[in-house]
This record gives structure tokens, C-alpha cells and sequence, in this order.
């Protein structure tokens, strides 16, 4: 059970909005003639007669986005309370499901035998600002209610919660462990960091131009992380002559390249 009750939303006698009130006293204006229903959903009256100095509470709109449901809810400001309060269900995977299908007939299309038809695959323009049609949807069916509920509401405010992670704008990578970054850009973007970090060389012999391997530099089975710090990258013949051996064991001969891969693993 929700902790607040929806009120009612009124309008005065050329539609302007009054401050919301409790359903109770809406039922009694109702049953005596002093209110019509004005809408259904979200319920609201219209008082019959003018009133004199109606006194608005300032009202705060609240936006918590999200992928599939936005939550909105209206908040008495003076009273902190929850006045009314709605859910949002976004259609953004239906609006996929419809486009892909329909990409798929004309896409069918093609190979029936009808008169020829030139690719147009590739002449698709998109303008600037352009979103995704599910996402689009999601952000003028928030716009549309908010409107709405401005339109009636004495609404002095709107609030919405916001969250976003960019990884892109991370400073530093390290702060991140493997798996965390194995996103879309898992591969490339660690592969670049890691050749930046080594300067395109093998950590081991210093070979250049060669083909370079991503590898821990103190073995997992040694108790190596698996952490972008205890990552180097190595010629495939360094790789494989160290195997599995402690990077200690197989750097014994070359101590001051031994130093420089020491310093760089650090314990998560
Ligand atoms: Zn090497």
C-alpha cells in the first residue's frame, strides 16, 4: 500500500487550476452539484462557481526517469507530502520490436521477384540531435505528461533525478577493475591503454613493431589480479617463453626491467 493518497486535481470555472484536494471533499462537491468531472485520468473537477482568492500551494513536479518506467509524482512543497504520484510504462522495446519487424519484410522485400530496386541501404541522413525512435518516445511521452500536468496543476517546480555514468570520462582507467570495462569497448579501449601505457613495446625484450599480446604480468596462477594494473603487454615468444613462472623467476637475469614491471602491479 502506497503511504499517500492521489488527491483530486481542480480547475475553477474557466479552467485554471486550483490547488488539488482530498478525495473526500471532492466526492462532497460532487454529490452536491458544486463540481462537474472535468477528466478521468488523472481525475479531475471543475468547480461550477467562482472562488474568491483561491489559495495555491506551491506543488513541486518530480521526474525520476528510467528504461522502462518514469516515475512522477507531484509534491506538496509548504507540506512535504506526496499528493499524487504515477507511473509512467514506457512502449520503447514494443517500438523496437514493430521497427525491427518491419526492417526485416523490406528487407525481404529485396530478394522477391519484382522489378529492381536500387540498394538505398546507404542514403539515410540523421539529423543533428537525433534519437533512437524507442528513446524519442520515452522522452515526449515524459514531455507530454509534464505538460499535462502543468496545465492543470499550479506547479511552481520540477525536480528530476538524474543518473549517468560515462565511462569515457573516467580520468583513469585504473580505478576500474577488468571485468568492469569489459563493455562494448572491452578490447579496444584496454588494448590502447595498455600499448600507451608500454610505449608499443614488449614489456619483456622491448621489441617493437611486432605483434603485442595482452598478459598478466604476474600469472593468475601465481596470485597475479586481474586487474588493468597487473596487465602488460609482450611479444608472443616473451609470452610464451615466461608461461606461468613468478615474473620474478623469469626476470632473474634482467633486473632493472624486472624493477620497472614490479613497480606497475598494484593489489586491488
Ligand atoms: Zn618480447
Amino acid at each position: 500500500m502506497p503511504n499517500y493518497q492521489n488527491y483530486v486535481f481542480v480547475v475553477d470555472t474557466l479552467g485554471q487550476p486550483l490547488s488539488p484536494t482530498h478525495p473526500a471533499i471532492a466526492r462532497k462537491l460532487l454529490k452536491q452539484g458544486l463540481a462537474a468531472v472535468f477528466r478521468t485520468y488523472p481525475f479531475t473537477i471543475i468547480l461550477k462557481k467562482t472562488v474568491e482568492n483561491p489559495g495555491n500551494e506551491a506543488l513541486r513536479l518530480k521526474l525520476d526517469p528510467g528504461a522502462s518506467v518514469t516515475g512522477i509524482a507531484l509534491v506538496n512543497q509548504s507540506r512535504d507530502t506526496v499528493i499524487w504520484a504515477a507511473e509512467l510504462t514506457h512502449r520503447g522495446d514494443r517500438i523496437r520490436a514493430k521497427l525491427t519487424a518491419r526492417r526485416v519484410v523490406r528487407r525481404h522485400r529485396r530478394c522477391r521477384k519484382t522489378r529492381y530496386r536500387q540498394a538505398r541501404f546507404n542514403n539515410r541522413k540523421r539529423q543533428e540531435g537525433w534519437l533512437a525512435p524507442s528513446l524519442k518516445h520515452r522522452v515526449e511521452t515524459t514531455l507530454t505528461w509534464v505538460n499535462r500536468l502543468i496545465s492543470s496543476r499550479p506547479i511552481t517546480d520540477i525536480s528530476m533525478e538524474l543518473v549517468r555514468f560515462d565511462t569515457q570520462k573516467l580520468p583513469n582507467p585504473e580505478i576500474s577493475g577488468v571485468e568492469y570495462q569489459q563493455g562494448v569497448l572491452f578490447g579496444y579501449e584496454l588494448r590502447e591503454y595498455l600499448l600507451t601505457k608500454w610505449q608499443h613495446q614488449c614489456a619483456y625484450c622491448g621489441g617493437q613493431n611486432i605483434p603485442l599480446e595482452i598478459e598478466h604480468i604476474q600469472p593468475k596462477s601465481q596470485g597475479g589480479f586481474d586487474r588493468v594494473s597487473n596487465l602488460g603487454i609482450a611479444c608472443h615468444k616473451c609470452n610464451q617463453k615466461k608461461g606461468s613462472q613468478p615474473v620474478e623467476q623469469f626476470l632473474l637475469p634482467k633486473p632493472e626491467i624486472l624493477k620497472r614491471c614490479s613497480v606497475q602491479p598494484k593489489p586491488p
